[in-house]
């Protein structure tokens, strides 16, 4: 396969070189079948979505903004529909009143728990900035100052489910299960809809009423069910990843059984409130737009992170997931092995950044991290992680964690930045 000439052209004159150029050609040759599945998931998601919008019959009137309270926001609750429908759930909770992820989890954590309940979850540690959420960590206001106590089981070696050790861990006091499906900044694999359905039946058979909520984070159509479709109770997420398509300027949702979302809402807003308050402020045009789009900006991350691999796998750097894998999430991780390339490809990412292109990325101080940590981001919403990003601690392996593109292209043209700078300065070398 040759570049046409004016593609070549173009190219160069955003600052990629002719060898990484061919390099990266050469290396997507061999994707053409991976990229034509994701089309495929993509395509059938894409009609998951349009079906459900035509179904709840949205017009232009859901898109009205609704102030103060919010009584009675069409908008809102069509959407809320919507969401419902597409995850294959009773209900849903969709608001930009729910800030994070975090948040998102948080409510629907503390909504559903009582004291004298225990939490487990089955997969080993949570998303870091759970730890003070469920209070693994020591912290204020977290479910443990509540009087919710915590269990976990970690996944066996092989990354395999510890049955043995879940079923000893269930008691009277289990509530609730929580199951995060993206390995996150983890090196344990992300988990398919297919192993979670497998988890959730076990866990069904040794106590039938627990609570089944999975983290759904960097997952949302990447398959064509999810979570909420093979047994879970409650599927969880943020609106600046992969539903909001970009579009959505901040939110997040939880869908699932009526009960479960009435007692999330009751603590997003007030008991005795529930869903019916909550203004939308004029946002719900992103939201239901961001949504449509999600199914192919979710495709075009894939895309991406599997390009990233096979790059950076052919250049001989171990990455998770390798590049014939299959994908449940749309993170890469690869172990650069060394400062100066960790913050050579972090350059070449934001260099790449339709906002903020101009920046060098520096290491600096996190609060809540033990090392300096470098981080590549031009998004057009703030810390928006469905747009490309990368970042990484300063320490070993000095691994990169790298994800999203709101368009294959974009992602494209990141990764061969990042290469392009590693060559540049002399810290990789193309094969020839
Ligand atoms: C991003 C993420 C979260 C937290 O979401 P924020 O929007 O950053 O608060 C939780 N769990 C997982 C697996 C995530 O990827």
């Amino acid at each position: 396969m040759k570049n046409d000439k004016d593609l070549t052209q173009m190219y160069e004159a955003i600052g990629i070189s002719r060898p990484v150029l061919d390099f990266g050609t050469a290396v997507l040759e061999d994707l053409a079948d991976r990229f034509r599945e994701i089309d495929e998931t993509a395509e059938y998601n894409q009609l998951k979505v349009l079906q459900a919008m035509r179904k709840h019959r949205v017009s232009d009137i859901h898109f009205a903004a609704t102030t103060g309270y919010g009584y009675n926001d069409l908008g809102r609750e069509t959407l809320e529909k919507v969401y419902a429908e597409v995850f294959g759930a009773e209900a849903a909770l969709v608001r930009p009143q729910i800030t994070c992820g975090t948040h998102a989890l948080s409510v629907a954590l503390s909504g559903n728990l009582r004291p004298g309940d225990e939490l487990l979850s089955p997969v080993g540690k949570p998303y870091d900035t759970l730890e003070e959420v469920i209070g693994i960590r020591p912290s204020q206001g977290s479910l443990a100052e509540y009087g919710v106590t915590y269990r976990q089981v970690d996944l066996l070696p092989d990354g395999g489910f510890d049955f043995a050790g879940i079923r000893a861990a269930i008691c009277d006091r289990t509530r609730l299960v929580t199951i995060q499906r993206s390995k996150g900044y983890d090196t344990r694999p992300t988990l398919s809809v297919e192993r979670i359905k497998e988890l959730i039946a076990f866990i069904r058979s040794v106590k039938p009423d627990v609570i089944c909520m999975v983290d759904n984070c960097y997952g949302e159509f990447v398959e064509k069910l999810e979570p909420t479709q093979v047994g879970a109770d409650m599927c969880v997420g943020s609106l600046i990843k992969n539903p909001g398509g970009g579009l959505c300027p901040v939110g997040g949702y939880i869908a699932g059984t009526e009960a479960c979302i009435g007692q999330a809402a009751r603590r997003l807003t007030s008991p005795g409130l529930g869903k019916e308050v909550g203004p939308t402020l004029g946002l719900l045009g992103s939201f239901y737009q961001g949504l449509f789009l999600a199914p192919t900006v979710t495709a075009g991350a894939l895309k991406s992170a599997i390009f990233a691999a096979n790059i950076y796998e052919r250049l001989g750097f171990p990455v998770i997931p390798n590049g014939t894998e299959p994908r449940y999430d749309i993170i890469q991780a690869v172990t650069l092995g060394t400062p100066e390339r960790l913050i050579a490809f972090c350059k070449g990412i934001q260099a790449a950044a339709p906002v903020d292109s101009f920046v060098v990325p520096e290491p600096w101080d996190m609060p809540g991290y033990d090392a300096e940590v470098i981080m590549a981001a031009g998004a057009f919403v703030q810390g928006s992680s469905i747009e490309l990003s990368a970042d990484g601690p300063l320490k070993e392996p000095y691994a990169v964690y790298f994800q999203g593109g709101l368009t294959w292209y974009h992602g494209k043209t990141g990764i061969l930045m990042s290469l392009e700078q590693l060559c540049r300065e002399g810290l990789v070398q193309l094969p020839s």
